[in-house]
């Protein structure tokens, strides 16, 4: 087995069977030997540098209905919140002390943040800081309004393609809902300049290996700067709340072979796969991931972005947050770089 590691490391691609066999195994050598060459190809490019992205929950408000996640509009109980534009700069204002120079806006698909909005928000986080990178993660929009956040001074977009087969996105997703449509958003945002991210859920009901290799093959079509991907993990309200969540070593297993597909990918140890195991982010960045992503909204509406049960962070504030992540990453053998963190060799336009 430890054959097809070396294959992946020193060609940087592998055959459908092979990838299979190497993320159904469980060859201890195999994984170790995986988790060794992924780090190695992170310090190649990035050294021991982790870099901070400062996320601003802006929304728990969603017109759509994933069947996965915890503020789909069918879950009545959700207790919903929308961030003014006061509240936003004010997470800015506080995070760039804490040495952030990335700011994530992230929400639910809520139409009270329309172009015009977004547009006068994005403009003046321009102007206030200058040296840092903006970026979205509002989900699926027209390409025009792609066009006018980018020219208000967005710099990259996080949009998880959440699963690039056919099936198990119509699984996934209420029927109104499509990879197609999904897909030309992402095509459009790298068209337009953006630093573009995507991923997907590992673990998720229903999904195959096969479903995972799709995964695989259409990141290497799309060639995303960034990859998010992290452990599917129920939420009590959704129909999914009786299934199993992704485990940790699947987790890892992909995000070592993602790293070795893509040297260069900005890969972040998400949440998500800190609230599965307590060590969950210290492992990820072992295994080849290169950015942790810690929580700067406001505490008192954390608990609200309530995608998945008993996700980690939604107490403290933002600089204990900050501080927590410094201490994990140092633990685990690397240093925080407080810079804007693009990727190596990523032309900005
Ligand atoms: N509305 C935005 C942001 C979605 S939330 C968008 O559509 O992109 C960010 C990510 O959280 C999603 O892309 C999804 O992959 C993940 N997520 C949602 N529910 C989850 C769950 N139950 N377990 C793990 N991850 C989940």
């Amino acid at each position: 087995m430890t054959d097809i590691v070396e294959k992946l490391y020193s060609t940087g691609n592998l055959s459908d069977s092979e990838l299979e066999q190497l993320i159904l195994t469980d060859d201890e050598e195999t994984a170790e030997l995986l988790k060794k060459y992924a780090d190695e190809t992170r310090r190649r490019y990035y050294g021991d540098k982790v870099f901070l992205r400062g996320l601003i929950e802006i929304s728990s408000y969603c017109k759509n209905d994933c069947t996965y996640c915890g503020i789909r509009r069918s879950n009545k109980d959700a207790d919903r919140y929308r961030l003014s534009r006061e509240e936003i700069l004010s997470c800015c204002e506080n995070g760039y002390e804490l040495g952030f120079r990335t700011f994530v806006m992230q929400g639910g698909e809520d139409p009270y943040f329309s172009d015009d909005v977004m547009v006068s928000i994005i403009s003046e986080m321009r102007e206030k800081y200058p040296d840092c990178a903006i970026t979205l993660s509002l989900g699926e929009r027209s390409r025009e309004s792609y066009k006018k956040m980018k020219d208000a001074g967005a710099d990259r977009y996080l949009l998880r393609h959440e699963a690039a087969s056919e099936e198990l996105y119509s699984k996934l997703h209420p029927k109104e809902m499509s990879l197609q449509n999904r897909k030309k958003c992402l095509f459009d945002l790298r068209e337009l300049g953006y630093q573009v991210g995507a991923g997907f859920m590992v673990g998720a009901p229903f999904q195959t290996v096969k479903d995972l290799i799709c995964d695989l093959r259409f990141l290497q079509e799309l060639r995303p700067q960034m990859i998010g991907i992290g452990p599917f993990v129920p939420h009590h309200n959704t129909p999914f709340a009786e299934e199993k969540g992704g485990t940790l070593e699947l987790t890892l297993r992909l995000l070592g072979i993602l790293r070795l597909l893509f040297p260069k990918v900005l890969l972040p140890a998400t949440t998500a796969l800190g609230t599965i195991s307590p060590i969950g982010r210290e492992l990820g960045l072992k295994t080849g991931c290169n950015v942790v992503m810690p929580n700067l909204s406001p505490v008192k509406v954390r608990k609200k972005y309530d995608l998945y049960d008993n996700k980690i962070c939604t107490g403290e504030e933002a600089a204990e947050c900050r501080g927590c992540l410094q201490r994990r990453i140092e633990s685990a053998g690397y240093t925080v770089a407080n810079e804007r963190g693009d990727q190596i060799d990523f032309k900005i336009k």
